[in-house]
């Protein structure tokens, strides 16, 4: 059993015994799988078709609080169902766990069988269905940073995260013989993706002790979202499985380098790199430069969906290699565009400004929005930049705050435009729910500063 399954398939798999659980799941607002463990007998007989979730599901936060002020649900309304509608084209065995395979959901609204238009699967599809009636498709990877940790999430949660210990205790970047110390972990994550029919390219060292990477080829914008999605899940469980802990969160301290998820965009038409002139400079083509200059232009106005937290923005720092400069540059890691694969028909846009913490559906969704106003407005790509970008004062900064980026993505006019106002409404609200969370707290450093000394 590997790759995507059909469902006939399952339903042989079942008869033979050989899977009993289906997940049938969907990513939250934050890029987690929520959803429900069903009996292969009875996903096999009704719930292939439908079954149902809280609706508070797409409103709730890291903890599962469930704050005020959103539209779309509320103690008011009642906290009414979704239809959780089973895609069965992303049917497909987990071999990481026994017996199980799972499937991706759309969302839909309980009554009237429409998109859930807040869903991180549905902003996604919007998006590229906007592209593909210019006749493009976006082709796109997503990498994926994270820190392995010593001990479980439940052992490191008991002690209140204090000490944390990395799983190794130098900058691995590229490192041969550190990495094989992780092979436990890393072996089986490369192995069992594959398995499930995501097209796992590498995992290597990163730059900084126990921090690694995951690299997945690229494809369509929805199948890589789901790619990201699958993974990240699987490496927290295959970790957990090993006695370690993998973590995503974007900066775990303020002295060692951040996690990111840099992610590669190219636009296609059929089998055409439509980025890709082999007589234009740097081999990009005019409407590769155009979708370029909106991506780049309009960066602050989607920094929110690249950088969800108050902890993403701690990543934003200067010799780190994490950006904060909206330029581009050719192959240079300080700008917040890097172009790759120059002059080949692998031509594509980097954007380095996503922390690991990303949901990639809306970061995907995003990227893509504002590219195409690049091409609708027929918009210029300035030129590139060189050297070290982070002492470029003439560059423009990304938000360097949560408050900042919540700002921006409620006046963007752009977003608005691109997803309704609805949509912008209700991550407008996730975001400063966030932030408002943040300054109720009192901070262990607020203390060690000022119990004494002020
Ligand atoms: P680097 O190591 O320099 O960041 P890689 O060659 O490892 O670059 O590629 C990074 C990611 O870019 C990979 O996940 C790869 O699948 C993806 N990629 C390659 N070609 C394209 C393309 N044309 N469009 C989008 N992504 C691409």
């Amino acid at each position: 059993m590997s790759g995507k399954l059909s469902f006939d398939a399952l339903r042989e798999l079942a008869d033979r015994g050989e899977i009993d659980t289906v997940l049938v799941c969907f990513p939250d607002m934050q890029g987690r799988l929520m959803g429900k463990r069903f009996h292969v007998r009875n996903f096999l007989d009704s719930a292939w078709e439908e079954t149902h979730c809280c609706n508070y599901l797409l409103a709730t936060d890291l903890e599962m609080a469930t704050p005020d002020g959103y539209r779309a649900t509320s103690w008011e309304s009642g906290y009414g169902d979704y239809v959780m509608k089973p895609d069965l084209t992303t049917l497909r065995p987990l071999p990481w766990l026994e017996g199980t395979v799972m499937v991706m959901c759309d969302i839909l609204d309980h009554h009237s069988h429409e998109p859930v238009p807040h869903s991180p699967r549905q902003v996604l599809k919007a998006q590229v269905a906007r592209a593909e009636a210019l006749g493009l498709t976006p082709m796109m990877a997503t990498e994926l940073e994270f820190f392995l940790f010593e001990g479980t999430f439940d052992e490191n949660r008991k002690r209140g995260y204090r000490p944390l210990a990395t799983f190794g205790g130098y900058n691995e970047d590229y490192h041969i013989l550190q990495t094989t110390r992780e092979e436990h972990v890393m072996r089986p994550l490369r192995n069992h993706l594959f398995a499930a029919g995501i097209p796992v390219e590498n995992t290597k060292g990163e730059a900084e002790a126990g921090q690694g990477e995951l690299n997945i080829r690229y494809a369509d914008a929805l199948a890589c979202a789901d790619h990201h999605t699958i993974a990240k899940h699987a490496t927290k469980e295959i970790a957990q499985q090993n006695g370690l802990s993998a973590s995503f969160l974007p900066k775990w301290h303020q002295n060692r380098v951040g996690s990111a998820s840099h992610v590669h965009l190219s636009l296609w038409r059929g089998d055409d790199p439509a980025f890709h002139d082999k007589d234009a400079e740097h081999g990009l083509s005019e409407l590769g430069r155009r979708f370029c200059a909106g991506m780049i232009a309009y960066a602050p106005d989607y920094t929110f969906f690249l950088a969800p937290y108050v902890n993403s923005y701690k990543r934003f720092m200067k010799g780190t290699f994490a950006p904060t400069k909206t330029v581009w540059s050719v192959d240079n890691r300080t700008a917040g565009f890097r172009l790759c694969g120059e002059g080949t028909k692998a031509v594509r846009m980097e954007c380095r400004i996503g922390g690991s913490d990303l949901n990639p559906y809306l970061a995907q969704a995003a990227l893509i929005a504002a590219g195409l106003k690049g091409i609708e407005d027929g918009m210029e790509l300035a030129a590139s930049t060189r050297g070290d970008l982070y002492e470029d004062s003439s560059a423009r900064e990304i938000p360097r705050h949560l408050r900042d980026a919540a700002e921006t993505l409620r006046n963007s006019t752009m977003l608005r435009e691109a997803m309704g106002d609805w949509v912008v409404d209700h991550y407008t609200r996730c975001a400063e729910w966030e932030q408002e969370e943040f300054d109720r707290v009192v901070t262990d450093w607020e203390i060690a500063r000022g119990f004494e000394k002020a």
